[in-house]
């Protein structure tokens, strides 16, 4: 097995105590082919923006603009990523990158509080349409070009109403099924990853936001064709909930609805699940009871940061898996970046031996100066002093170019999703707190197997 095809482990995990795995579908069981997706989405979000008169028709959707774990500034009108300090570390005011000044004097006294709702963080692949149309839209509000907006913040919440809409009304996701081979990135290793943990004893759960009707189509494809003779994708799980509404499903006590007829009939749920497995709704309370599992004999896949993974972890303790397909990229561009990246390591390993002889130096020069100490040892000699200096600049005119290049792998204005500098991104920060273990892809499970004890690696320290 390959690095890319890694799962990871924060918290140590026992595979073989685990009795069910809920999984989500969207970007976790079904991947899709998120340019394509989110420019459809932007095309539907841009049309129902149309509403309000604005020039919109200029306007394309650019997805390298844009990638997950941002946080959108509602109040300034700015894409902001910050290290695990919750600190800016990168920013662009509408799509005009800051430069470095403009950005301390903005964010320098600010630590980013995703608890405010100023700030909005990009959970999910899905964000990427909204994201991209907030900052060209917030060029077009700093050029006066659109009319009937109270601020960056309305602005926002206008963007916001537009995409839930998109989603929510029929046309999008009907332009999705139509042409499924377009969207749909299929990976015939997934059902068998399903079979190994069914087999082994597990209990497998469709949890899912999607509606019955784009569930079925899209899980039909994805994995039917993968299949032996005879069954379909149904027959891995022994539930299957849509519109769970996560994250309320894991907060709320709503009841379960059964789904009766292949068109989506419902009928109040009885209060137990033997006979049927689909439904609608409900709440992970429920689920919990009426399966008589416990917390930590659940874990829970999905790719959305805080609907699938952060409320899951915070408020019910369940075990959690985070999906994050960009991971293979992620790797793939730190692997092809690593020669360079060892260059840097050793440029300033050696930047910082002469920055402490010209520190010690200074100190010394400092003391014979002033006499308050015993300035025995070498006599300072000044032409020292400027030989180190002349050395740093050198080595720092070195170090420039690679350094730049380090903060633009993976992608060229942001850099690595999981790094922000030298330290990790605050999404890496999240995942470390929220996800138990983390891989790019559901089949990424054959390798670790039903049966696996992943252990979390020893924590590096400052001083170790
Ligand atoms: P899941 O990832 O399988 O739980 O489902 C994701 C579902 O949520 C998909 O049907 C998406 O269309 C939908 N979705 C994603 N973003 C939004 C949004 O902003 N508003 C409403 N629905 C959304
Ligand atoms: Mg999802």
């Amino acid at each position: 097995m390959t690095r890319i095809r890694g799962v990871f482990c924060n918290r140590t995990l026992n595979f073989s105590a685990i009795k069910a795995i809920g999984y989500d579908m969207d970007y976790t069981l079904v991947h899709y082919n998120s340019g394509k997706w989110e420019e459809t989405a932007y095309h539907h979000l841009k049309h129902n923006l149309k509403q309000f008169g604005w020039p919109l028709d200029g306007l394309k959707f650019d997805p390298d603009r844009v990638c997950r774990g941002l946080i959108i500034d509602t109040e300034l009108g700015n894409l902001v990523k910050t290290n695990r300090f919750r600190l800016v570390k990168n920013a662009m005011h509408g799509t005009r990158p800051m430069d470095f000044s403009e950005q301390k004097k903005t964010y320098s006294r600010i630590m980013v509080d995703l608890s405010d709702s100023r700030w909005v963080f990009l959970n999910t692949l899905f964000s990427l349409s909204e994201a991209c149309m907030f900052a060209q839209l917030v060029d077009l509000h700093d050029d006066q070009k659109l009319q009937n907006v109270a601020g960056y913040a309305d602005l926002y919440k206008k963007v916001r109403v537009a995409i839930d809409t998109a989603h929510m009304e029929g046309r999008l996701k009907e332009e999705i099924i139509n042409d499924k081979k377009k969207f749909v990135v299929l990976d015939e290793e997934a059902p068998l990853a399903l079979l190994d943990q069914k087999h082994a004893g597990k209990k497998l759960l469709l949890i899912t936001n999607s509606e019955w009707s784009y569930t079925n189509e899209i899980m039909s494809y994805a994995y039917d064709p993968f299949m032996r003779k005879g069954r379909t994708w149904r027959d891995f799980f022994d539930l299957i909930i849509v519109e769970a509404r996560k994250p309320d499903f894991f907060t709320s006590g709503a009841p379960f609805f059964q789904i009766v007829s292949e068109d989506g009939l419902l009928r109040p749920h009885p209060g137990n699940f033997d006979g049927s497995k689909l439904y609608l709704g409900g709440s992970a309370g429920r689920l919990e009871k009426e399966l008589s599992l416990s917390q930590d004999e659940i874990l829970y896949v999905g790719d959305h940061m805080f609907g699938d993974v952060h409320v899951t972890k915070n408020m019910l303790r369940w075990r959690t898996a985070l999906v994050l397909r960009e991971l293979e990229g992620e790797i793939a561009a730190a692997e092809a970046f690593s020669k360079t990246q060892k260059e840097l390591t050793a440029l300033m390993s050696e930047k910082e031996s002469l920055e402490k002889q010209l520190w010690s130096l200074k100190v010394r020069i400092q003391r014979s100066k002033a006499g308050y100490a015993d300035s025995r040892g070498p006599v300072v000699d000044r032409d020292e002093l400027g030989a180190l200096k002349q050395k740093l600049m050198e080595l720092d005119t070195r170090i420039s170019p690679l350094a730049a290049q380090s903060g633009e792998v993976q992608n060229k204005q942001w850099g690595p999703l999981m790094r922000a500098g030298n330290d990790k991104s605050h999404f890496a920060f999240q995942i470390e707190r929220y996800a138990d273990i983390y891989t790019s892809r559901v089949s990424n499970f054959l390798f670790t197997t039903p049966f696996a004890y992943l252990r979390s690696p020893r924590g590096v320290l400052p001083h170790d």
